[in-house]
């Protein structure tokens, strides 16, 4: 077994040196004081995605064309990719390595081509094994209350899923425009997530109006609240009530649901969020000359970037530091806005420097139609009894959802305020899996700390620079000619040619090098792993130098 080759010449020896045959011949273990180990790190965009998907894993799996396996990764913790591959302001992407590089990875159209493969491909989703004796009642078909239903429904519990709407789907269904969410892609993925075990829908039915929250909490094992944001915000000056004045979450209703015809008037938007932003853009579509007014900086503008650029493109105007002050009426009619110029002043709580009027500077505009979209608030009328609240929001215990009231949970906006898509998701989530908990007496798991992981942990050596592929799109002229989805999904030559990007970063993707590398033929080659033999290894650490990746560190002798 213990062989060592001899060379009669050079000329019989490697071109370079390299280990021939083994090492058993010659032990080297003793000589060691570090070693290598193999130790697989949570790649830092998980910790970037709000509903924790294992984005490294199932890009690894799209390189080896295992889609089914890509997306059932996804659904573990997400039950709408094609929603979120297309709305979600992907947080996951700030805090990928690669963008420290070149470009970061476009995660998010990996996440939406799988998304829509998933649709495609019904016969992926398997019924769940199992079911449970509980019922369980979750209030509201937005992305908290749909994702709560599903992973509910995949254990084996019996949900009822009450929705004040006569379709589902919460903001998802009458706020996000065609344009960006098209509403068959929606109807697809609501169908999905009814599919995956007993749901019964009871739309059309308010929760405190139609039926007494006291019966579902008598009726059910456990209740669970992602009622949303439905009322907006006021103005709160003068003559809002006018006509012409109208709070962007109900044009957006009516734009949603093919009640607003084309016309070509002069119309204002205030604010500066999602909401705003899509108001100005579907005015724009039916025909309106279309200026935001937002009383801070672009800078503090809360919608999401990719937003406000599109708004910018499509030919929105924008009119900073200034807040509405007066409405000035013709009759009972909208006619003018006299605006307040601002100065930023010192930051607030939430860390953006606040408006500060600018005293007696004052400008007016001519408008035939003003949209308010300065945010929304709760409506808990019906339920305010059973849950403790604060600012017109449910207020929880922990992580999981908790309301403090025995069988009550809640999530999504109603909890955090307006936030977004993927931290509605992930509230539902955590929120069902918290229920299951409950009805099984488990522990929660603990909560995972965030490891440093950067560009310096790659070898970058392995990795030419490149561009991300970009999800093909209609240019912003044809695009506001009408409610066309704008952006295109990949087709499977660019999803394989993003993907290949990815560093794949701290975790292992069996690419060889450090069994290649290793001057004393130490690591053993099994089929889905290494195994490192101490005895030869002599701790030169060379593997971990050629990792390309950090999916190996380094740990002293006798520790
Ligand atoms: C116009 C607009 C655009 C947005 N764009 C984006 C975006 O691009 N990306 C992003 O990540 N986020 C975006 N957001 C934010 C995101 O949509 C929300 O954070 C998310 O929808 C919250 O989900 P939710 O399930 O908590 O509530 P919602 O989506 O608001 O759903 C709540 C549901 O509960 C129902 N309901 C309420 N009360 C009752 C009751 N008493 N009985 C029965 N049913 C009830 C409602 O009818 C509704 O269907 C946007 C928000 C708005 C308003
Ligand atoms: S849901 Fe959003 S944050 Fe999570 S992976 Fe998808 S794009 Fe990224
Ligand atoms: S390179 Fe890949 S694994 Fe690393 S952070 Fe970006 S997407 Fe995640
Ligand atoms: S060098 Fe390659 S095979 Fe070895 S640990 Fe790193 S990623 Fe895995």
């Amino acid at each position: 077994m213990s062989k060592q080759t001899k060379f009669e010449s050079y000329r019989e020896m490697p071109i370079r040196a390299m280990t021939v045959d083994n090492m058993l011949w010659n032990e080297t273990g003793s000589w060691r004081n570090v070693k290598p180990v193999y130790d697989n790190k949570v790649s830092p965009c998980i910790y970037g995605c709000p509903a924790g998907e294992n984005i490294q894993h199932y890009i690894q799996l799209v390189i080896d064309r295992k889609y089914k396996e890509a997306w059932e990764t996804i659904i573990e913790t997400n039950p709408m990719p094609a929603v979120t591959g297309r709305v979600c302001s992907h947080p996951c992407m700030d805090k990928c390595t690669r963008g420290d590089y070149d470009e970061t990875v476009n995660i998010n159209a990996i996440e939406r081509a799988l998304g829509d493969m998933g649709l495609d491909n019904p016969e992926w989703m398997t019924k769940p094994e199992k079911s449970k004796k509980e019922k369980i009642a979750v209030v509201g078909s937005g992305p908290a209350g749909l994702t709560s239903a599903f992973y509910l429904a995949r254990t084996g519990y019996s949900v009822t899923l009450y929705e004040a709407g006569e379709t589902l789907g919460g903001v998802l269904r009458w706020g996000i425009p065609e344009y960006r969410l098209p509403d068959s892609v929606l109807d697809r993925v609501v169908e999905f997530i009814l599919s995956s075990g007993k749901i019964k829908v009871e739309a059309g039915t308010t929760v405190g109006k139609d039926i007494e929250f006291k019966k579902l909490r008598n009726n059910f094992d456990a209740v669970f609240l992602g009622v949303g944001l439905m009322k907006s915000r006021q103005l709160g000056i003068p003559n809002e009530d006018c006509k012409g004045v109208e709070p962007g979450l109900d044009y957006l209703r009516k734009v949603n649901s093919g009640q607003v015809s084309s016309s070509s008037d002069k119309a204002v938007v205030i604010g500066g969020g999602n909401t705003a932003m899509d108001v100005a853009r579907s005015a724009l579509r039916k025909g309106s000359d279309v200026t935001v007014v937002y009383r801070r900086t672009r800078t503090e503008m809360p919608a999401i970037a990719s937003e406000i650029e599109e708004a910018e493109k499509e030919g929105i105007k924008f009119r900073f530091l200034a807040s509405p002050k007066d409405i000035v009426t013709d009759g009972d009619k909208l006619s003018k806005v006299i605006f307040q110029e601002m100065e930023l002043g010192e930051p607030d709580e939430t860390g953006r420097r606040s408006p500060v009027p600018l005293e007696g500077k004052t400008f007016t505009m001519d408008v035939d139609r003003l949209f308010t979209a300065i945010g929304e608030k709760g409506d808990l009328d019906g339920f305010k009894s059973e849950v403790d609240t604060e600012w017109e929001l449910i207020k929880v215990k922990g992580e999981f959802g908790e309301t403090g009231k025995k069988k009550i949970f809640a999530g999504g906006d109603i909890v955090t305020g307006a936030a977004s898509v993927v931290e509605a998701v992930a509230a539902g989530r955590r929120a069902a899996e918290k229920i299951d908990r409950v009805f099984n007496n488990e522990k929660d798991p603990p909560i995972e700390q965030e490891i440093d992981f950067g560009i310096e942990n790659i070898n970058t050596d392995y990795f030419p620079k490149s561009k991300r592929v970009l999800k093909p799109r209609i240019p912003a002229s044809e695009a506001i000619k009408g409610f066309e989805e704008i952006f295109k999904g990949f087709d499977e030559q660019m999803l394989q040619k993003e993907a290949d990007r990815c560093f794949s970063c701290g975790v292992c993707n069996y690419c060889d090098n450090c069994w290649i590398y290793c001057p004393d033929a130490s690591i053993i080659r099994k089929d889905d792993e290494y195994e490192i033999d101490f005895d030869f290894c002599k701790g030169c650490l060379v593997c971990v130098e050629e990792c390309p990746r950090s999916a190996l560190s380094i740990e002293e002798e006798g520790k």
